[in-house]
């Protein structure tokens, strides 16, 4: 498995050397599957300062749509022959549809009535609750024989560096005949790749990081979790990759408490830094994609500058689709490793 890096030097006159040649390193990192590349730069302290959540949780408490005196009087329901229930419910937790959905079966899942729960305080067991809620819908969809029961997604946005609008912890689960961007370039890199070493991409990925340990976390079940080589996060994306499965609709309740239980090491692991917010996404094959691997990918989410509320995607990232990270994955690992060493 190739892990290229291509290095990089910058040379600065320093002014306050009196104008001695200052030389800095960069990486750019490629992906080993795809090739999507990533930057190694801009380095800086991986510390950032909390806001008042209180204050926060208090001016959004008011009028929020998935508090529960609300969710069920002001959220949309399916139609029957997608769902007979209209929305799903589990103890405090509810699934309707995205009243602005991103595909044809676009949902929403409130992952329960507490309006705002610290980063730290998310449970595994509530978090494994909420992903099984959407397998339910996942799995009546796939009664319903829908044609766009396709891929199953579920991404999730929490608070507002990471794109959330809505303070209370909530999923987007969607599901489509056509896979995103970038998991569309995974699924056929994916399918190149075992036709060229006869081998699942992400079962070399995992052997390969296991034994040369330095992006290497930990493994919880049958769930192995690794720092990517090329992330594009500025602090650096955790993959958690499923032994044996290809999508979302294989995964046991035991993995889904897995799983759960690693998000909430990573969670952890990254309040110490002072990160309060991350992306999480599901990257899944269809049925029967069996040159796929479930996996999702975690990435904590910081304000730049967190006065001006400057985001931590600039025009690099959005517009050339390069990663930009702020530290070496390697030294993030370190970081990491202590939250994760119980499983190993
Ligand atoms: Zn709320």
């Amino acid at each position: 498995m190739d892990f290229t890096i291509i290095s990089k030097e910058t040379v600065l006159l320093n002014p306050l050397q009196d104008m001695q040649r200052r030389r800095v390193a960069s990486e750019i990192r490629l992906d080993p599957l795809t090739g999507r590349s990533s930057r190694i730069c801009h380095f800086m302290k991986l510390q950032w300062e909390k806001p008042d959540f209180a204050q926060l949780a208090d001016r959004t408490a008011a009028g929020c749509p998935f508090c529960p005196e609300r969710v069920t009087a002001i959220t949309p329901c399916f139609p029957p022959e997608i769902l007979p229930e209209g929305r799903l419910v589990s103890e405090d937790r509810v699934l309707f549809p995205n009243l602005a959905p991103y595909e044809a079966l676009s949902a929403v899942a409130v992952m329960g009535a507490e309006h705002f729960i610290p980063m730290t305080r998310l449970a595994p067991e509530r978090i494994a609750a909420s992903f099984d809620l959407c397998l339910t819908f996942f799995r009546a969809l796939q009664r319903a024989n829908h044609p766009e029961s396709v891929y199953h997604m579920i991404n999730w946005n929490y608070m507002p560096p990471s794109g959330s609008s809505i303070i209370h912890p909530h999923l987007q689960v969607f599901a489509g005949s056509f896979a995103p961007n970038l998991m569309r370039l995974e699924l056929s890199a994916a399918h190149a790749y075992r036709e060229s070493h006869g081998s699942n991409y992400w079962d070399d990925l995992v052997a390969a990081e296991r034994s040369a340990g330095g992006r290497y976390l930990g493994r919880i079940g049958r769930t192995s979790w690794l720092s990517a080589f090329a992330p594009m996060g500025i602090a650096g994306d955790l993959v958690a990759v499923v032994d044996d499965i290809h999508c979302t609709l294989e995964l046991t309740p035991d993995d889904l408490a897995n799983l759960a239980l690693g998000l909430t090491r990573a969670m952890a692991a990254y309040d110490d830094m002072g990160i309060f917010s991350f992306n999480m996404n599901f990257f899944t094959g269809a049925a029967g994609d069996d040159h796929y691997r479930l996996h999702l990918v975690f990435s904590p989410r910081a304000y730049f500058n967190q006065a001006l509320g400057t985001p931590d995607v600039g025009a690099l990232q959005q517009l050339y689709r390069e990663g930009v990270c702020m530290a070496f994955p390697e030294e993030i690992n370190q970081r990491l490793k202590p939250r994760f060493s119980a499983e190993r």
